[in-house]
């Protein structure tokens, strides 16, 4: 299913998606993240999952535009580090 972590303002949509019948919970975007965003957590959507999953942490998933803002002021959408290192493709981002 799909996971969407964030929120929406006046300034626009901030979500990371987490594609959670894609991700295995490997781990490999964890340590990539320069501001500690992620974690890999028990499935809480389907408790059913074998895998655990990729999820923003609770503190950030208010702020993550400001979290987020040092990886996307000298990228280009999508080369973040969490998206490139993502070999299944199960994260996208809103913005
Ligand atoms: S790198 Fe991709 S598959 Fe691995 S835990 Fe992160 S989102 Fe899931
Ligand atoms: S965009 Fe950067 S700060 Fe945000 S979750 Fe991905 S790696 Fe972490």
């Amino acid at each position: 299913m799909i996971a969407n972590f964030g929120y929406k303002d006046g300034s626009g949509e901030f979500f990371i998606t987490i594609d959670t019948d894609k991700c295995n919970g490997c781990g490999d975007c964890i340590p990539v993240c320069p501001a500690g965003v992620l974690e890999v957590r028990e499935n809480e959507f389907d408790p059913l999952a074998e895998d655990q999953m990729a999820a923003v942490k609770e503190e950030h998933r208010k702020k993550i535009k400001y979290s987020c803002a040092p990886c996307k002021s000298d990228k280009s959408s999508g080369s973040e580090p969490c998206i490139s290192v993502c070999e299944l493709n199960a994260i996208t981002h809103s913005w």
